[in-house]
């Protein structure tokens, strides 16, 4: 037993290096990422249920190291936040969806709405404001086009600097999207002391509609608070007909997840 409780630990210690090592072989790899233009971006329809049109696209961003290897953000976008890089990709982000949205809604009448993610770094970091203005005059993209999706945890650190960057991107005309709702400390008060427009339903709770009736009754009760607040909607991770039909029936009409498309690139969208 004990030496089969030595080998564990070996085991365990080696294990943990490991997790390191790859850390520090991404971090690396990030450090060229963007010079070597091994960034894409992807990009996922929301669809409106009533009218079967896309009304918006989601950019999530791929990452082809070494232009062979795809890793996914899950295993990138903490250490690009924690190594600071996130600033720079966020504006290679924010740029890259920018000139993507002036393509789709030049000359279209009815605006599709791209949202890009944002990371809180991004905010804390006190250069934003200028930077997406910088962007916004170089792209000519018009914020209107533009939402901006954003996660509870930012509004809970509550700073006068979040509250009125916030502020500031509202009045410049762009949507503010609170991503992941009802994951983390969704208090009620947040949602009208900061100009969000429109919450996004998680997806966790939208894979438990067909056999979690708390999961369904999460559902209703964040689509009628978002109702009485005078919110607009977007329910994420929609993977069945049966789910799609509980939503429309529950009157959130936007919707995205695989059932629909996966995310793909902008010349294989068709809108
Ligand atoms: P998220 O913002 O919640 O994005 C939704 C994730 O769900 C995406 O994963 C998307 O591909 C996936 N998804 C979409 N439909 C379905 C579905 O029907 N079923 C399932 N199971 N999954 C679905 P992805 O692209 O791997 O991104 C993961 C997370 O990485 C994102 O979660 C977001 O937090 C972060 N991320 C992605 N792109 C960016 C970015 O450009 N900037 C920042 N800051 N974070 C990003
Ligand atoms: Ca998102
Ligand atoms: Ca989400
Ligand atoms: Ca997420």
């Amino acid at each position: 037993a004990k030496k089969q409780g030595r080998n564990n630990y070996q085991f365990y210690s080696s294990d943990l290096s490991q997790t390191t090592i790859e850390r520090i072989d991404i971090e690396r790899s990030l450090r060229t990422a963007l010079q070597n233009d091994e960034f894409l971006l992807h990009y996922q329809p929301q669809v409106n249920l009533e009218t079967n049109k896309i009304v918006g696209v989601e950019a999530l961003l791929r990452w082809h190291r070494n232009h062979s290897e795809m890793i996914p953000p899950n295993r990138f976008i903490g250490i690009a936040e924690d190594s600071g890089f996130i600033i720079e990709i966020g504006e290679w982000i924010m740029q890259t969806a920018f000139k993507d949205a002036v393509r789709w809604n030049t000359g279209r009448e009815e605006p599709i709405s791209v949202a890009i993610n944002l990371s809180s770094r991004q905010f804390i970091h006190n250069n934003l404001l200028n930077s997406i203005k910088h962007l916004l005059k170089k792209t000519h993209c018009n914020p209107a086009w533009i939402t901006l999706e954003i996660t509870e945890s930012l509004l809970l650190s509550d700073s006068l600097h979040i509250r009125k960057t916030l502020k500031s991107l509202d009045s410049l005309g762009f949507r503010i999207s609170l991503d992941d709702f009802g994951t983390g400390y969704s208090a009620l008060s947040y949602l009208n002391k900061f100009p969000v427009s429109e919450i996004k339903i998680d997806q966790s709770f939208v894979q438990g509609i067909a056999d979690n009736n708390d999961h369904r009754l999460i559902v209703q009760a964040i689509i009628s608070m978002a109702k009485s607040l005078g919110k607009e909607l977007v329910a994420e991770g929609v993977e069945t007909a049966e789910q799609a039909k509980y939503l429309l029936d529950c009157d959130c009409k936007v919707v995205q997840g695989f059932y629909f498309s996966k995310p793909k690139t902008f010349d294989e969208i068709d809108i």
